[in-house]
């Protein structure tokens, strides 16, 4: 399947947040993951999601859409809560308490379904119980993005420097010294940018 979203975050829970294109803050962005279908697209381009279960979620959405939009809430308000976890991470300023409640909302109820599994002898891996919950595409979000703050990678958590645009990505660059989200795109328009404003003069 050919894929229409972006991944350039280098983390997934940082592609999570890539979710809303342009900038967050000024309310001018476009949401991808606007509805659950467009959620259930998502998880499985971002390989959450085997083609199956997809479907059988989306039967499941289609027959409790009110259950679907209560999702959606909490995907919007886990989205805007990682934004600023990341964001105020990549800016050298401590995150606002609310975001860390509400993220550790997230989390406590994502954990509830987390299990081990014994997959050969004397090895154990991590599975996700409940999979016909219409919120199971959102708990392994959760814990990437628990793993990633509390590991030393967070301290790789970048913001573009793109004129309106919020993405976020780890810069692991070997000088440390990635400014945009995707030199395709808004490197690219910086670097037109400054040659029209040095043209212009
Ligand atoms: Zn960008």
């Amino acid at each position: 399947m050919e894929t229409s979203f972006n991944f350039i975050g280098g983390d997934l829970s940082l592609d999570f947040c890539n979710t809303a294109d342009g900038d967050i803050n000024s309310g001018e962005w476009d949401d991808w993951i606007a509805d659950y279908p467009a959620l259930l697209g998502w998880a499985q381009d971002a390989g959450l999601l085997p083609p199956e279960r997809a479907a059988a979620l989306h039967e499941q959405a289609d027959i409790h859409p009110a259950e679907a939009a209560q999702v959606m809430e909490f995907a919007h308000a886990l989205r805007l809560a990682l934004f600023e976890l990341f964001s105020a991470t990549a800016d050298e300023r401590t995150p606002s308490e609310n975001a860390v409640t509400t993220f550790n909302d997230y989390l406590q109820s994502a954990l509830s379904h987390l299990r081990i599994m014994s997959s050969a002898p004397g090895q154990f891996g991590w599975r996700w119980a409940d999979e016909t919950d219409l919120a199971a595409p959102l708990w392994p979000i959760v814990w990437a993005a628990s793993q990633l703050l509390t590991s030393e990678r967070v301290g790789l958590v970048r913001q573009c420097s793109g004129k309106d645009c919020s993405w976020l990505f780890l810069d692991t660059s070997r000088n440390h010294s990635r400014r945009w989200c995707d030199m395709k795109g808004c490197g690219n328009r910086a670097k037109a940018h400054r040659h029209y404003q040095r043209s212009k003069v």
